[in-house]
């Protein structure tokens, strides 16, 4: 219904969109493109994870068997074909080991690129965020769109602490972020220091912590991060893990004062460059 403030809130609207557009121009032109570009010598991820690209993505289906996708309408559902297999394949092993449904967050946008909000990686298709709650709901049918849209991801922490709350946490969490951690194409997967710190407490046999990198936030959800792909030329990875599997005063440093009120850099850091190869990804 109009009435006499319509035109005001209409003004505000389109201020709030300009200034979005205009803080981060760059952003804006990946954020609109709605289809993926072709390549003719297979899907490319291009330059690094935080100022890159990729061309030929495809886009992960709504539902699969062992997860379904949220917030469909952030249209983050692309990656490179390589991060939709993973994705297929733990909700195979998810729904194996009867350990529930994922619900998968973002990926990337279709031709990858910085995004107007929420990450400053998932650039070049290789990375996806996925809920660590375990819906008996989810697991029982289809969730309808809006459920997808409102639904929201409940911290395993318990209150402001760094206490794992283990109403929220459970043994299926861990053996989820196992059978991630064990795929050979990925590189590393971030979940907050307490998480960390539990699987560190728990487990026996440590090969796989190594890649469970402990990093600020990620207690409602754990980011698994892709290797570069093979014949991916101009894809550029991170350096090497460190050896061994980080239960150690690394970890201990996330629980410092330093850690936890880490100093705000008096500069905001400068805007990444992106590869000169994505002007034509982003134009085909
Ligand atoms: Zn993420």
């Amino acid at each position: 219904m109009l009435n006499v403030k319509t035109p005001f809130l209409i003004a505000i609207l389109l201020l709030g969109v300009f200034s979005v557009c205009f803080a981060n121009p760059v952003a804006y032109k990946w954020a609109m493109v709605t289809q993926p570009a072709k390549s003719a010598d297979g899907a490319q991820s291009i330059g690094t994870y935080n100022a890159g690209c990729l061309s030929g993505a495809v886009a992960v289906p709504a539902n699969g068997t062992g997860y379904q996708m949220m917030r469909l309408s952030r249209k983050r559902s692309y990656g490179h074909p390589d991060l939709k297999r993973f994705i297929e394949k733990l909700g195979q092993t998810v729904t194996a080991q009867h350990l529930g449904v994922l619900l998968i967050g973002d990926l990337g946008q279709p031709r990858g690129g910085p995004t107007l909000s929420g990450h400053r990686s998932h650039q070049t298709g290789l990375d996806v965020d996925i809920w660590f709650l375990l819906s008996p709901q989810a697991a029982s049918r289809t969730l309808a769109i809006n459920e997808r849209e409102t639904w929201s991801a409940p911290s395993v922490l318990a209150g402001k602490s760094d206490a794992i709350d283990y109403t929220q946490w459970s043994p299926a969490n861990e053996k989820i972020l196992e059978a991630a951690a064990r795929q050979p194409e990925v590189d590393r997967i971030f979940v907050n220091p307490s998480i960390k710190r539990e699987l560190c407490s728990r487990n026996t046999t440590h090969d796989w912590l190594r890649k469970i990198r402990p990093w600020w936030k990620h207690d409602d959800h754990f980011h698994v991060r892709l290797k570069c792909p093979k014949n991916n030329k101009d894809c550029q990875g991170q350096d090497p893990l460190p050896e061994g599997d980080g239960c150690n005063a690394s970890l201990a440093w996330w629980f410092s004062e330093e850690a936890r009120h880490p100093k705000i850099p008096s500069k905001p850091p400068k805007p990444q460059i992106l590869p000169v190869l994505c002007d034509s990804v982003l134009k085909d």
